[in-house]
C-alpha cells in the first residue's frame, strides 16, 4: 500500500526501505530470513550498500553472525587486498566495481546474501561471485522484494543457489502492484 509504481519496471518504496526505513518491519524481515536459513549454518551475511544494509544487519543480528556490505566504487586500479566484481546497476543504469576486503571472507564461510530488490540478479549474483572468489560457500540468497517478471529469480535458480524472496511481485502494469499470489491461474 505504500509502494509507488514509478513505471512498469520500477517500484519506489522510499517510505519504509529505500530512504526512510521502518525498523520494526526490518526486524521482522531479519527474523524471517533467519528462520528460512537457520539450518544452513550461516557464518556471514553479505549485502551491497546502501539499501541492502538494513535487512542484512537485522538478519545477521538474528543469526548472530557478522554482516559485510560490499562497497560500490566507480573504477579501481588493481589492488591486492580486495575482491572486485563488476555489477551493472538496474536503477543507475551503469556498471560499478563492487568490492569486499579480503580480510572478511574465508573458504570456510557459509554466506547468506541479502538484498532489498531482485530485478535481473546482477547485484545478488555479483555478490555470489565475490563469495566464490574467497572460496566461501553461497548458502543462500534472501531478497526482500522480488519482481518475478524480470529475469533475476530464474537466473538464481539456474545457478543452483537457494533463493528466498519475502515478497513476490508478478506485475507493475496499469500503475498497480500485483503480487504473485494474487495472479489468476490460467
Ligand atoms: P538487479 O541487480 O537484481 O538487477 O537489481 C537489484 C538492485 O537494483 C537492488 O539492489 C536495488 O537497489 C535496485 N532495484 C532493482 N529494481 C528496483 C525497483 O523496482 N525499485 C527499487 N527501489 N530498487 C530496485
Amino acid at each position: 500500500s505504500e509502494g509507488i509504481v514509478l513505471s512498469e519496471k520500477v517500484l519506489e518504496v522510499d517510505s519504509f526501505l529505500n530512504h526512510q526505513m521502518d525498523p520494526v518491519l526490518m526486524k521482522e524481515v531479519g527474523k524471517e530470513f533467519a528462520r528460512l536459513f537457520e539450518a544452513e549454518g550461516i557464518t556471514k551475511v553479505l549485502t551491497i550498500e546502501s539499501s541492502g544494509i538494513a535487512p542484512a544487519i537485522m538478519a545477521a543480528l538474528e543469526l548472530e553472525v557478522p554482516m559485510i556490505f560490499a562497497r560500490k566504487q566507480k573504477s579501481l586500479t588493481l589492488r591486492e587486498d580486495i575482491y572486485v566484481e563488476k555489477v551493472y546497476s538496474f536503477t543507475k543504469e551503469q556498471s560499478n566495481d563492487v568490492t569486499v576486503s579480503k580480510k572478511f571472507l574465508f573458504p570456510n564461510d557459509r554466506v547468506l546474501i541479502i538484498d532489498d530488490f531482485l530485478a535481473h540478479g546482477e547485484a545478488a549474483l555479483g555478490l555470489a561471485r565475490i563469495a566464490e572468489q574467497a572460496g566461501a560457500t553461497v548458502a543462500g540468497i534472501g531478497i526482500v522484494i522480488e519482481k518475478s517478471f524480470q529475469s533475476g529469480a530464474q537466473r538464481i535458480k539456474e545457478t543452483g543457489y537457494r533463493g528466498e524472496s519475502l515478497v513476490r511481485i508478478a506485475s507493475l502494469a496499469d500503475g498497480k502492484v500485483t503480487f504473485a499470489t494474487e495472479e489468476t491461474v490460467h
